[in-house]
């Protein structure tokens, strides 16, 4: 515990400090000498219903460094429950390692023996550096887990259901926009054709849209624009190219103050957790630009939506049927936001935290 002493010195306050600020409820440090597992499961909300978020492996710098992204992406899961209507409150899990080295079958079963021990306070899900194999020695230990294989009875691949919601929510702004949700012969351009990316091509070169993609993977790009005749760009060129339509794909903070320099789009509506590298800062440089944009955690909604439903008993339909709803939420989002003069992220945040504020109220639940 060498390092999180030297934190702690640093910054006496660095835990309660962190929950204090952003209103979690249970942080718990996860320990095993025998497989090396370190890892933390942050519980921010559970007055909507029990905290659900994915279990993230990466090879964080240090231990401040994995505290502040499971606080921040515990707290964007009880958002991005919230505003979608669901009984769901928000958590997430991050173990530190190099997934492709320091993973171990044994490793993930003791972190499914952790997450069993919160008795459903916090259920699990695939993200970054999980696979399903790793997700199937997780549900040795524990049932608190989901995003599991449609060959175990799971709702399988949540990517297609993300990616309708994602348009939804493109052609919410675009009615917005030009007062009409039709995306033919707009100039959408999509950064990252990953499993989310390329549904969102295939749904709106469906319609007409004329689309341009982007990789880091040249043979990948080469790949999707073929296949669905799209043109292609490489590299960051992308922020100086001319388009109506910026969705964001692939990584989080591309919206920040060197893009927003270049970038000519009149609307932002993509895929990609914190989009917004700062979300004060260039949510409101986004709105003076005059840029329309859609926040990530209502539109990306659609996979939590997915294994939500696989919770209750999986039915697609339902789940996409749910996800189309989407399309409302961002039409209210856009309007409270011109209404009210503040961004639509705020707005956004706004609806997610009064619906957990009169859960409270009418449960007479102490705050
Ligand atoms: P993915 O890993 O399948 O695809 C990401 C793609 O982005 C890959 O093709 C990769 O080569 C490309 N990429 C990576 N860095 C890039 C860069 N700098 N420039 C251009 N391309 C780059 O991921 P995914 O499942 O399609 O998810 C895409 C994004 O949406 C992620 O940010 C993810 O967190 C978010 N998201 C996904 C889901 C889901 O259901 N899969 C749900 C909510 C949010």
């Amino acid at each position: 515990m060498t390092i999180a002493t030297n934190v702690l010195e640093k910054d006496k306050n660095l835990l309660f400090g962190h929950m204090t600020n952003m209103g979690h409820e249970q942080v718990v440090f996860c320990h095993d000498q025998e497989t090396g597992l370190k890892a933390i499961i942050a519980v921010h909300s559970t007055v909507l219903g029990p905290a659900l978020g994915g279990t993230r492996m990466w090879n964080y710098a240090n231990d401040a460094e994995a505290l502040n992204d499971v606080l921040r992406l515990s707290r964007g899961m009880t958002y991005k429950a919230s505003i979608s209507g669901l009984n769901l409150g928000g958590g997430k899990a991050v173990i530190i390692g190099d997934a492709k080295t320091e993973k171990t079958d044994d490793l993930m079963r003791k972190f499914g023996s952790f997450v069993d021990s919160l008795s459903g306070r916090y259920i699990t899900a695939e993200d970054v550096g999980m696979t399903t194999h790793d997700m199937e020695m997780v549900k040795m230990e524990t049932n608190h887990v989901t995003g599991i294989p449609e060959s175990m009875g799971g709702s399988g691949n949540p990517s297609p259901v993300t990616a309708y919601g994602v348009y939804m929510g493109m052609k919410a702004a675009a009615k917005t926009r030009w007062g009409s949700d039709a995306l033919e012969g707009k100039k959408v351009l999509v950064q990252g054709i990953g499993h989310v990316g390329e549904v969102l091509v295939d749904h709106l070169t469906k319609e007409g849209a004329l689309v341009t993609v982007n990789d880091i993977s040249l043979e990948r790009m080469e790949e999707v624009a073929k296949k669905y005749n799209a043109d292609f760009l490489e590299g960051d060129a992308i922020y100086d190219a001319d388009m109506d339509i910026y969705a964001p794909c692939a990584l989080g903070a591309t919206v920040n103050s060197d893009t927003l320099k270049r970038l000519k789009c009149s609307v932002i509506a993509g895929a990609a957790n914190n989009q917004l590298a700062d979300e004060e800062i260039h949510g409101k440089m986004v709105m003076d630009k005059g840029i329309l944009y859609a926040p990530d955690f209502l539109i990306n909604a659609g996979g939590l939506i997915n294994v939500y439903s696989e919770l209750e008993g999986y039915n697609r339909e339902e789940a996409l049927a749910k996800t189309e709803h989407i399309y409302n939420v961002t039409l209210e989002i856009f309007n409270l936001s011109k209404t009210e003069g503040i961004t639509p992220n705020q707005a956004a945040k706004h609806m997610a935290e009064k619906r957990i504020a009169d859960k409270v109220a009418g449960l007479g639940l102490i705050k």
